[in-house]
């Protein structure tokens, strides 16, 4: 079977349910993604090196993420955390608009490249300190973090709108990191718990070098 198809199938094995979310990632090429060394790895279910040091999520994870975050055609979606880009062109199939926020140039620039050579014309890639979001746009519907922190910062919270939900890895690098599911609702923020993760570290600033 194609590597591409059998990754789906895993996904569905390991709980994903949602159709929308399953056929978002089949539509994104994984491959595209990684350096050409690790491309014969791209439809295997585990996170792999991506250049700076960082990593691609393990593709269940970027499916549980996805699936919790509850994307609406509607949507936009602030990303903190471009890394490869992969996670964010998941979610240009799933929302209007996504704008998505890394610390590295570099990953930022290629992420852009990837973007724009996949004519994922609604997925905006900025250079910058996500911890401090991206309040231009601001509010957004849905805020996904893809690097782990403890506490989220404020500015992350402020940003996301009424009714918005929040997805992201809370804990220290390194140790136990719990991916936590926000919603913010007239009562206040309603916390759940979604599972063990391991994610790098949310850092703050802008990279320095690279
Ligand atoms: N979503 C990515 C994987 C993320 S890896 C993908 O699909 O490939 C986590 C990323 O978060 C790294 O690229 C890291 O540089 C970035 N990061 C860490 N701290 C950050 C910050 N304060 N602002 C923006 N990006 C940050």
């Amino acid at each position: 079977m194609e590597a591409r198809a059998g990754l789906i199938l895993d996904l569905r094995r390991q709980g994903i349910r949602d159709t929308r979310v399953l056929s978002a990632i089949e539509r994104v090429p994984r491959r595209f993604f990684l350096t050409a060394k690790l491309q014969k790895h791209a439809y295997d279910n585990t996170a792999l090196p991506i250049e700076c040091g960082q990593t691609i999520s393990q593709p269940t994870v970027v499916g549980m993420m996805t699936e919790a975050l509850d994307v609406k055609p509607e949507h936009r979606v602030l990303e903190i955390g471009t890394g490869s880009g992969f996670q964010a062109a998941v979610l240009g199939h799933l929302a209007k608009e996504v704008y998505s926020v890394e610390r590295y140039r570099t990953l930022a620039d290629l992420a852009r490249d990837r973007l724009s050579a996949l004519k994922l014309k609604n997925v905006f890639v900025h250079f910058g300190d996500g911890m401090l979001g991206l309040p231009e746009h601001a509010p957004y519907d849905r805020i996904i973090v893809t690097a782990a922190a403890d506490p989220i910062p404020q500015a992350l919270m402020d940003q996301l709108a009424d009714d918005g939900k929040l997805v992201a890895p809370v804990g220290h690098s390194g140790g136990i990191q719990e991916l936590v599911l926000y919603e913010k609702t007239s009562n206040g923020l309603v916390k759940r718990n979604l599972g063990a993760v391991r994610f790098v570290p949310l850092l703050p600033g802008a990279a320095s070098s690279l």
